[in-house]
């Protein structure tokens, strides 16, 4: 194998990932010989993409839409977490075979954990979740992952929300578009992993007037950064987590794997990136 150890991020499209900027950033970062590109690879031909990885000298890289379902198929071992959400956006090969894991859940618990402290859920009874689309599925296994936690999901699609109390028929429940109101002023914790709020999209509006003042609201849209609903949230003096974290601490386990160096979300790698949003929108 070539000294430089190269790894990639697919998708289609692929040209708004910010993933090089962070990899690209730890690789200068830790003086490590290693590269990471962005290759945009459309859904019938992501199969031989796959098959020609150890011929093109890859190591491993990230997968992401649509191609998550895709890179689970792919991969001839997956860890449990990509077991249970049915997706994979981190490959790497071990001993000759390609290996699959999720790292959105670690993306979003170490973003809390790092926004709010390790225990930030003592106290907080509910965690109400609003989507329940592929990220929705790596919030909740997250969630469920803080001990006492129970999780209310409400989603537009209600069928989409029911099928995720699978997850855990014990501490999952869900309820209708319609209550939403209702369960925002009962939640310690709001999470929106649907679109909205996102550019391009109308905004998720929740009626905050009711919260406790602990109340938690986090958005794992990153595109604007501050968006409408953190913004209100912000006027409540609710605490409040963006988007951003989520995406810096999914990239942590692919690059130590790929590179060697288990690398730090810091406050400098934050600015790398909010500076690359800020130019290209
Ligand atoms: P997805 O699987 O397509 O799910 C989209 C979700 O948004 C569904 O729950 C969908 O509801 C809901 N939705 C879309 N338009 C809506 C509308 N007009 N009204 C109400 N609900 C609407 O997408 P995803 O992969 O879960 O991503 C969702 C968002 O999270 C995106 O903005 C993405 O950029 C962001 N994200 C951020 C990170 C991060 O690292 N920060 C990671 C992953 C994703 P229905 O089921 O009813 O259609």
């Amino acid at each position: 194998m070539s000294s430089i150890r190269k790894a990639f991020v697919t998708g289609y499209p692929i040209a708004h990932s910010r993933s090089p900027v962070i990899h690209n950033y730890w690789l200068r970062y830790y003086d490590l010989k290693g590269s990471y590109e962005r290759i945009g690879v459309a859904p019938e031909d992501f199969t031989a993409f796959i098959a020609g990885l150890k011929d093109n000298g890859f190591v491993g890289g990230n997968v992401t839409m649509p191609h998550k379902d895709a890179a689970f198929a792919a991969a001839a071992v997956t860890t449990e977490r990509a077991k249970q959400l049915h997706a994979v956006n981190t490959l790497w090969f071990e001993d000759g075979v390609l290996h699959g894991d999720n790292t959105d859940i670690l993306g979003f618990t170490g973003c809390i954990e790092q926004t709010l402290g390790r225990h930030w859920y003592q106290g907080v009874e509910t965690a109400l979740v609003i989507g329940a689309g592929g990220a929705a599925r790596a919030v909740v296994t997250g969630l469920l992952g803080y001990p006492g936690l129970k999780v209310k999901i409400i989603n537009r699609t209600t069928d989409k929300a029911d099928d995720m109390t699978a997850f855990d028929r014990n501490r999952i429940e869900t309820a209708s578009w319609d209550n939403l109101d209702a369960e925002v002023a009962k939640a310690g914790v709001i999470v929106n992993t649907t679109s909205l709020g996102m550019t391009g999209y109308p905004p998720l509006v929740l009626d905050f007037s009711r919260c406790s003042k602990d109340t938690i609201v986090a958005d794992i849209v990153y595109v604007p950064l501050m968006t409408p609903l953190l913004s209100a949230a912000q006027e409540h003096s609710l605490r409040i987590v963006d988007g951003l974290g989520m995406l810096l601490h999914q990239a942590v386990p692919g690059f130590a794997r790929w590179f060697g160096v288990t690398p730090e979300v810091t406050p400098e790698l934050r600015e790398a990136v909010l500076q690359d949003l800020r130019e290209r929108g």
